[in-house]
């Protein structure tokens, strides 16, 4: 019988899953909706249905091993997702409890979703020989996990690695946690669209994101025009980088890095964001550091990376017993 986990991607709008196995092949997957159930209790059973289906449509014979899951706010030690910013359930929601009386005997674990992207890249990516190293996820926010002696940091309380909410600038742009001059207010798909917005609004020159209304732009937008050669996005891109790059620096002095690898939205523009992210980093590095620390775009697929990291983080756990 063939060995498999289940990796579950829990995100604001979609809850996607795979089957897969441990050489990283998906043997088969779906998703659900995860904005309409304001009660987790009807979520998970509607999931639960949408797996059974899944898992009836492989024609080979699968032993699911473990379960594992990344979503915003996962705390890796006590199973929870606690205040979830972009998510329904309010509070603090026990899912792997509440996951258990569904998948009776087998384990289930979970953890932040830039966590389970780090294991992902451990197990499946470009981080498959590395011990130290760190991912840092560029989509609405701007989410990180990072690897020490090969394993995963989650601190005291398994939050560990919030990169997103270091500060760049005190009294800075207003976060969603509260707080001002957070990192990912700068840079992320959102961070770069304040960055054009306020550009557009300083300079009087020509460009085509002009006529775009702030909800309709988007990082892809963002990245063609700059392709274009348009000024306000290549300086949008430039500021971005270098504001990130200075903040990689602070970092690689905590835990000296092999490599960084970045995921994401942002990260899908490529040179446009790692060569100001690279030279600005180089700059402030201490010198120790300098020219060893790669930053590099992650090995994991941008559209399946949540799900590879969940199944990654099955994996790892089932090693570990
Ligand atoms: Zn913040």
């Amino acid at each position: 019988m063939k060995k498999a986990v289940i990796g579950i991607d829990i995100g604001g709008t979609y809850t996607k899953f795979g089957i897969i196995d441990r050489q990283g092949n998906c043997l088969n997957d779906s998703f659900i909706n995860t904005d309409i159930y304001k009660d987790f209790d009807k979520f998970l059973l509607q999931l639960n249905k949408e797996i059974e289906n899944t898992l009836s449509g492989i024609q080979e014979k699968i032993e699911i091993k473990g379960v594992g899951v990344g979503a915003p706010n996962g705390n890796y030690y006590r199973g929870t997702i606690e205040y979830p910013p972009n998510l329904h359930w309010k509070g603090i929601v026990p899912v792997t409890e509440k996951m258990k009386n569904f998948f009776k005997g087998i384990p289930v674990v979970l953890t932040n979703d830039a966590n389970a992207a780090a294991i992902g890249e451990m197990i499946y990516g470009g981080a498959r020989n590395m011990k130290d190293f760190i991912v840092i996820t560029l989509g609405t926010g701007l989410g990180s996990g990072i690897v020490v002696n090969g394993e995963l940091v989650y601190g005291h309380d398994g939050f560990a690695g919030e990169l997103g909410h270091i500060n760049v600038k005190l009294r800075g742009r207003e976060c969603g946690c509260g707080r001002k001059g957070c990192l990912e207010t700068y840079v992320s798909a959102t961070g770069i669209k304040r960055t054009v917005f306020r550009f557009l609004a300083e300079r009087i020159v020509e460009s085509e994101l002009r006529n775009i209304s702030f909800n309709d732009l988007t990082a892809k937008m963002i990245t063609e025009a700059a392709h274009r050669g348009d000024p306000i996005a290549i300086d949008a891109f430039e500021f971005t980088g270098r504001i990130l790059g200075a903040k990689l620096a602070d970092t690689v002095a905590h835990t000296s890095p092999e490599a960084i690898f970045l995921l994401g939205g942002l990260a899908n523009a490529g040179e446009l964001i790692l060569n100001p992210t690279i030279r600005s980093m180089e700059e402030n590095l201490l010198p120790i550091y300098r020219n060893k620390v790669k930053v590099l775009l992650s090995g994991l697929s941008d559209l399946n990376a949540g799900v590879m990291g969940a199944s990654a983080l099955a994996w790892k756990e089932l090693e570990k017993k």
